[in-house]
Order: C-alpha cells, then sequence, then structure tokens
C-alpha cells in the first residue's frame, strides 16, 4: 500500500497548515471565531467589517482585531465593496477571502466516470481531471494521493497550498465524516478511507455521503448561501436528500438523514435493492425508469426521450413521469411539512427532468403542502453542472476547514 505523499506548501509568513489542522502565524492553532469569521468571509465577501460584525454577533472592534490577524497570515485580503448605489468618491474596503492562499481537493468515488477537482476558497473551480479508481479502499486512496501533486504542480505556486481533501461516497457514512459505514455501490463495509486517504496525502481528508456533499456546495458556495434552513435533493442515478437545519448540516443519529430514496410510495409497488417494495427509487431514478420504459415497449435509450414522448401525447410515457414526478413532489410535501425550509433544491444530476416533470412536481407540492407553509416557501430545480460531485466533495473539505476544530 504504497502511494505518493503530497507535500504541502508554504504560502506566506508562516506554516499556516499541517496535517491535523490550521495554524495561525507561527503554527498557533486559528480559533473557532476566526474559523467561522473566514467561512463568513469566503462565503459572503467582499464583506465589510460592519456587515461581517452584524453576520458573526461580534463588536466591530472585535471584527476589526480579529481580521488584522487574518490579514497579516495571508488567508484574507481588502478589497473594494461592490457599489450598489451612485455614491460618489472612493469605494468603501471590504474583506474577500485570499483566492492565491489555497485550494480545496474533491473526489467523486461512486459514479461511472469519476473525476477529481481542485476549487479555491470561493468554490471556483481551478482544475478538474478524471480519476479512473480501483475497488479497493486502498487503492482509491492511492489513486487520489497520487494524482494531486501534478496536479498541484500544474496549478503551480501561486495557488497557494492544499488545504484538504473531500471524497464523497455513495452510502452511509459515520457522523464524524472519517468512515464510510456501508456502501452498496461500492461494496464496502466500516471503511476508514478518510485515514486512508490522510495518510498517504499528507493533508486533512474527509468523506461524506454525495447527496451532503452537495448541500453543503449550496450552502458555501451555491444558491442557499443566504439561508439556514433548506434541503437538496439530487434526482439521477439514485436520489439523495440533504437538509440543512439552522446553518448547520444534519446527518441524522447514524448519518443516515435524508436517506429519502427508500420512503416507501407504493406498498404494492416493485421489488427495490434495499429488500423492500415501491420505494422511492423504485418509481423516480434514473435506472428504474429506464426500465419501466422498456416493459412498457417504448423504444428509448435516454431518460430525455420519455419526456419528449410524454410531449406527444404518448400515454405510457405521460404515465411514467406522472407516477415519477408526482412520488417525488409528495416525498418534498413531507419534507416541507417536518422540516419547514425556507426553500427545497431539486438538482437534476443527469439532466433528463424535462419542463413536464418540473410542473408535475411542483403542482403535487402546490397541492399538499398547506397553503401558510407553502406560501413563504422556494422549490428550485437545477442542473447539475459537470463535475458536479467532486466540486461539491471539495466543498465538503472547505466546510471542514472552516468549521471549528
Ligand atoms: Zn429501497
Amino acid at each position: 500500500m504504497t502511494g505518493a505523499r503530497h507535500k504541502p506548501t508554504r504560502n506566506g509568513p508562516g506554516q499556516l497548515f499541517d496535517a491535523t489542522g490550521l495554524c495561525g502565524e507561527g503554527g498557533a492553532m486559528l480559533n473557532d471565531t476566526q474559523r467561522a469569521m473566514v467561512q463568513a468571509i469566503a462565503t459572503h465577501g467582499p464583506i465589510s467589517r460592519t456587515d461581517l460584525a452584524q453576520t458573526l454577533e461580534l463588536s466591530k472592534p472585535a471584527v476589526t482585531g480579529l481580521a488584522k490577524t487574518l490579514l497579516q497570515s495571508g488567508i484574507i485580503l481588502e478589497a473594494p465593496l461592490t457599489r450598489t448605489g451612485p455614491r460618489q468618491g472612493r469605494p468603501s474596503i471590504g474583506l474577500c477571502a485570499n483566492p492565491r492562499f489555497g485550494y480545496f481537493a474533491g473526489v467523486s468515488t461512486a459514479r461511472e466516470k469519476n473525476d477529481i477537482a481542485l476549487v479555491d476558497f470561493a468554490g471556483r473551480v481551478l482544475m478538474r481531471k478524471p480519476l479512473s479508481l480501483p475497488a479497493t479502499p486502498e487503492g482509491v486512496a492511492d489513486r487520489i494521493a497520487g494524482a494531486l501533486p501534478g496536479m498541484s504542480a500544474e496549478l503551480g505556486a501561486g495557488a497557494g497550498q492544499l488545504l484538504g481533501i473531500g471524497v464523497s461516497v455513495s452510502g452511509l457514512v459515520d457522523p464524524g465524516n472519517r468512515i464510510c459505514r456501508h456502501s452498496a455501490l461500492l461494496d464496502w463495509h466500516d471503511v476508514p478511507l478518510a485515514d486512508l486517504v490522510s495518510a498517504r496525502a499528507g493533508v486533512p481528508a474527509i468523506i461524506a455521503n454525495d447527496a451532503n456533499t452537495a448541500a453543503t456546495g449550496e450552502k458555501l458556495f451555491g444558491s442557499a448561501r443566504e439561508e439556514d434552513d433548506f434541503a437538496v435533493i439530487t434526482v439521477g442515478d439514485g436520489i439523495g436528500c440533504a437538509s440543512f437545519l439552522g446553518g448547520k448540516l444534519y446527518t441524522g443519529h447514524n448519518g443516515g438523514a435524508g436517506e429519502i430514496a427508500h420512503i416507501t410510495v407504493d406498498p404494492n409497488g416493485r421489488p427495490c435493492r434495499c429488500g423492500k417494495r415501491g420505494c422511492l427509487d423504485t418509481v423516480a431514478s434514473r435506472g428504474a425508469m429506464l426500465t419501466a420504459a422498456q416493459e412498457a415497449g417504448l423504444t428509448i435509450t435516454e431518460l430525455g426521450q420519455i419526456e419528449q414522448l410524454a410531449a406527444r401525447r404518448d400515454p405510457q410515457a405521460l404515465e411514467l413521469i406522472h407516477n415519477a414526478a408526482s412520488a417525488l413532489g409528495m416525498v418534498i410535501m413531507q419534507i416541507v411539512h417536518i422540516h419547514d425550509p425556507k426553500s427545497v433544491i431539486v438538482v437534476d444530476t443527469v439532466g433528463a427532468m424535462g419542463h413536464m416533470a418540473r410542473a408535475i412536481i411542483r403542482q403535487t407540492v402546490a397541492t399538499h403542502v398547506l397553503p401558510e407553509m407553502s406560501r413563504s416557501f422556494d422549490l428550485r430545480f437545477t442542473v447539475a453542472p459537470e463535475g458536479f460531485w467532486s466540486i461539491s466533495a471539495a466543498s465538503m473539505a472547505a466546510h471542514q476547514f472552516f468549521a471549528a476544530a
């Protein structure tokens, strides 16, 4: 089990980071408040010291003092604030993350086409490459650690240092984000993947359920930056869900919160790979829909073709889309009634959810959610960009970096 070891580079006036955590100038650990401040600046910057004080519920002198330390360390920079009005004179100066301070790596493990992405402090993708992964956890860790030195060299010293690695897995991860408890897709049980990766790469690593990485990406760098209560549902080869509650990712007692794929939507439905019957996964996942379409005699190879047939009023295609979208809508209704989120973001990870499916989901939710709850609730649909899972995994590394030690 030999793996290339990535040597963190130095950046700025001191060694700011080692394999065990973030260090301040001279090796002192950044405290929780400083980490929270770096996260707020990375997420909302450029941000004024006054707004930062409000966001963090600190006094302005306290923020000014903390900012001075972080500016000296090179982790943040001063930057002109964007003007919203017609005011004259010099622009005010705010704080933003230093994109040259460092970056995060993210790796997806669960899809056919895996890749590795490097993402900066502001969530911008610096580089992304395909990464073929073997089946064994040790092999996966070796491959990740082996890819990083070359990618870091390609980025150059100006990009700063690799600050952490996030790895997404399809399955159950322990609440500490170190061990993959179970992944049916990878056939892994109790695999300490975070430690395997960290030991080989020489920087902190974290693993997370893929839906959790998607929600974290939306919170740190996506459309949910200003929201504390929201859910992200990923729909594609599988169906996943993760929620932020009160500003924190909610993973549940066993790390299994959001396992909506196996909510029963039809007790007499098709057998599911989990052993139950009629789970949401058997109705609305990509594989389930393709199988049902073929069994119905529809000659299609891609999911998008079902919607095309439905648009021409093909009754079987219409029924398939209606079954999948209304089942998903009913599950969203349950999420809304249980958690009362500000928004639910449905991410189409295979780019196959058309207007009809979206309209049925919206209609189902509008019909079944209590009106007083649905008035302030926002249902959004997005199509996952290329590299969605690896970029989301990198967000998880950023989340770990910003989180309190
Ligand atoms: Zn199931």
